[in-house]
């Protein structure tokens, strides 16, 4: 028998509606890439969503199941297209700006972009590929000078497109598990592949992220938003903000720590995210020129990376400010655990609270992990035994935008991770490795493989490994060994880095080179990753 309930759709406009209804007095703040502050209402975002659905619809002709772009740092245009877009039906697709121009291509080309909202400052980027779009009719050009110019064929001004339109618009009834916006991840080989979020995954997402067990937001707070929102939809806080009530503070390229400190002190910041590169260049800052009054910041959100315990000790001890850790990924939309203290942990000493809030943490209700030996049995929950972590859940992932396939994902559903983790007694995970063969540094995912073949290609090297080393500002950092032709031969590391910059951006580039003789493969012939970090880490590599 089914329950005698209304069929009320969860979508992106349900909380729009909400934030406009309950919040419309709550602000969104932008510090412009030129630093210049703006600042409106949520009512004010309902209004111009309202314009910008007319544009879309009327001026541009979009549809429902259009794919549109946006290529924007975070700012207040950015939210009012994640529910605009979103709103008419079409899927929000924010594209990383930091990526190559060949995979920019390529998500662009694959997703078939029809229209694509791009800041004026980040038009160069797509200016050099533009010939090659095969489906962008049209740019949309966001925060631009009157009369700026571009080789960009068809630009229209974001506020010009929004001018004349009406604020009335009826949005259409949407299933709640149709398509609301997509993210692409990088693939370690290969191309990277589209998630497409529903409405629903959203709305359940940005609803559990509020709980006091999870994020703790309320209409008490003032959020500052680092995390990017061309990263998985800035982990749903421009949704959880109009949920929760909380003004949002949105950044765009302002992410220098010491312009970071002076918004979080002029806004009275509460709460903000970060991976946790943002949060140690703060906290650096912080320490060489002390804040002269204590900030509002209570707690920082940090995931993408391990948030390092001696980070979240420093940051307490000298300034009061509580580090939280999450763990997601961009095919669990992202986030899917989170570490806090409960009760049944009062009495623990503090160094064993340390310990437990440097885990990546419990699963949110509504997802669920296991851990999975290499022998395919499951792992118990011991807080020792490793294994792969896998998870399921109502915003995780059941398959890649156009693919069939089912890699990635177990016969019974569960999706793989690509971590490696253990799991203890109270549901305590913790990442201890990684199968994927990438380097995130800073936040942003580097490929070995992809390094490898290019030094591979260079006429004196015969071989070539990358591995991720520590680093105290990156987190993780490339390292390449390097087995070379001829042994009597050498190379520069900056012939390396001119000969890598043809196919790489700067940050995906080694600054560390080490020579070899033999790289170590293991008993099929594949490079032998554990070993070469078993080497570096006993000081044999150098
Ligand atoms: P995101 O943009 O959220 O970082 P990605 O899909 O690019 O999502 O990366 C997900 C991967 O990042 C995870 O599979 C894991 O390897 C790593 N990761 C995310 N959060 C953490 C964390 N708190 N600690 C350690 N690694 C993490």
């Amino acid at each position: 028998m089914e329950g005698l309930i209304m069929n009320y759709p969860l979508t992106t406009t349900t909380i729009l509606e909400y934030g406009n209804s309950v919040y419309h007095h709550k602000k969104i703040i932008t510090y412009l890439p030129d630093g210049t502050r703006q600042e409106y209402r949520f009512g004010d975002l309902y209004k111009r969503c309202k314009k910008l659905a007319n544009a879309l619809t009327l001026k541009l002709g979009i549809t429902k199941g259009d794919m549109v772009g946006t290529f924007a740092w975070n700012h207040a245009p950015h939210v009012e297209l994640y529910y605009g877009i979103s709103g008419v039906g079409a899927i929000c697709h924010p594209i990383n700006i930091r990526l190559t121009s060949d995979q920019t291509e390529y998500i662009i080309n694959n997703s078939e972009d029809r229209v694509i909202f791009v800041d004026a400052t980040l038009v160069p980027l797509l200016e050099k590929i533009a010939p090659l779009l095969e489906t962008v009719e049209c740019y949309v050009l966001i925060n631009a000078p009157k009369d700026f110019k571009t080789s960009l064929l068809i630009t229209i001004h974001y506020e010009d497109l929004l001018e004349e339109q009406s604020e009335h618009f009826e949005w259409p009834t949407l299933n709640e598990n149709d398509a609301s916006g997509m993210c692409y991840t990088s693939g370690t080989t290969g191309l990277p592949k589209g998630v497409l979020y529903s409405h629903r995954s959203t709305y359940l997402h940005a609803s559990n992220i509020i709980s006091p067990n999870a994020g703790n937001y309320s209409n008490l707070d003032t959020i500052l938003l680092i995390v990017p929102q061309f990263h998985v939809m800035a982990w749903g806080f421009p949704y959880l903000c109009l949920l929760s009530g909380s003004n949002m503070v949105l950044p765009s390229s302002n992410l220098q720590p010491d312009v970071l400190i002076k918004i979080l002190q002029e806004e009275q910041v509460t709460k903000a995210n970060g991976v946790p590169t943002i949060w140690l260049g703060v906290y650096d800052a912080m320490k060489k020129n002390p804040p002269k009054e204590k900030l509002a910041l209570e707690e920082y959100i940090v995931g993408g990376s391990a948030l390092p315990k001696s980070l979240i000790e420093g940051f307490e001890k000298d300034f009061g400010i509580k580090g939280v850790q999450a763990w997601g990924m961009t095919e669990t939309s992202p986030l899917g655990t989170v570490s806090r203290l409960q009760s049944l942990h009062t009495h623990l000493s503090d160094n064993e609270k340390l310990n437990i809030r440097a885990k990546q943490g419990t699963a949110f209700p509504g997802v669920e992990l296991r851990i999975m030996t290499d022998e395919g049995t499951l792992a118990p929950a011991d807080g020792k035994t490793m294994g792969e972590l896998q998870i399921k859940g109502a915003w995780v992932i059941n398959s890649y935008f156009k693919t069939n396939n089912q890699d990635g994902f177990t016969q019974d559903g569960w999706f793989k991770t690509g971590d490696v983790s253990t799991i203890d007694k109270d549901g305590y995970m913790e990442i201890k490795d990684r199968t994927k063969d990438l380097i995130k540094s800073g936040g942003e995912w580097i490929s070995s493989v992809a390094l490898e073949s290019a030094l591979m290609a260079h006429p004196k090297i015969k071989e070539a490994a990358v591995i991720a080393i520590a680093d105290e500002k990156w987190i993780e950092k490339p390292l390449a060994s390097i087995v070379l032709v001829n042994e009597k031969d050498t190379i520069s590391d900056s012939e390396l880095i001119e000969f890598l910059s043809r196919d790489f951006v700067k940050y995906q580039i080694p600054r560390d080179y080490v020579y070899i003789n033999e790289v170590p493969k293991t008993s099929v012939g594949k490079l032998d990753k554990k070993e070469i970090r078993r080497l570096f880490a006993e000081g044999k590599l150098s």
